[in-house]
């Protein structure tokens, strides 16, 4: 969608300009791993201008599109982490599900749950006491013994 719109221009530029096109964002951070996305970057920050209203549409098509998976919209900001008591894998697990939820790959889902989850220390879904604490503190108001509940039917480690 995007490609069609402007095949000139990056994926990462459309998010870069979206961001700041924002009113009252006056700087916005961008992760760069190498010269030439920091050259990316450069070509449409330097002399920055506004998005149009067609790549604004643009940006609202894609938004839908993006809304209709039933991703958990788990941004790994592990703040339910720090509370925790039984240590559980919380955003290994969400990650793993995404990506089942995004590819269909239960073999790499389960890869990936065993890997960011026990592979990092952290419990797996099914030990959950179910104390809601890290819902108290998620930014995204995610239902996560609800989840957690899904990750341990889908993926669960036993
Ligand atoms: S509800 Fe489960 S995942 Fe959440 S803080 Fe309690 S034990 Fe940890
Ligand atoms: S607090 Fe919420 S958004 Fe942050 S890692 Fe935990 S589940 Fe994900």
């Amino acid at each position: 969608m995007k490609k069609e719109a402007n095949p000139n221009v990056s994926y990462a530029s459309w998010a870069i300009k979206f961001a700041a096109n924002l009113d009252g964002v006056i700087t916005v951070l961008s992760g760069m791993s190498n010269t030439e996305q920091m050259q990316d970057n450069l070509s449409y920050m330097k002399d920055f201008t506004k998005l149009s209203e067609e790549e604004k549409k643009v940006l609202d098509k894609a938004q839908e599109e993006l809304k209709k998976i039933p991703l958990i919209p788990c941004t790994t900001c592990n703040y339910c982490a720090k509370v925790c008591p039984m240590n559980i894998g919380i955003s290994g697990s969400f990650t793993a599900m995404n990506m089942l939820t995004l590819y269909g790959d239960m073999a790499g889902a389960k890869h990936q749950e065993s890997w960011l989850v026990g592979g990092h220390g952290k419990k797996h879904a099914e030990e959950c006491i179910k104390c809601g604490r890290c819902e108290e503190v998620c930014p995204q108001h995610i239902k996560i013994r609800d989840e957690l509940v899904k990750v341990a039917e889908t993926l669960g480690s036993n």
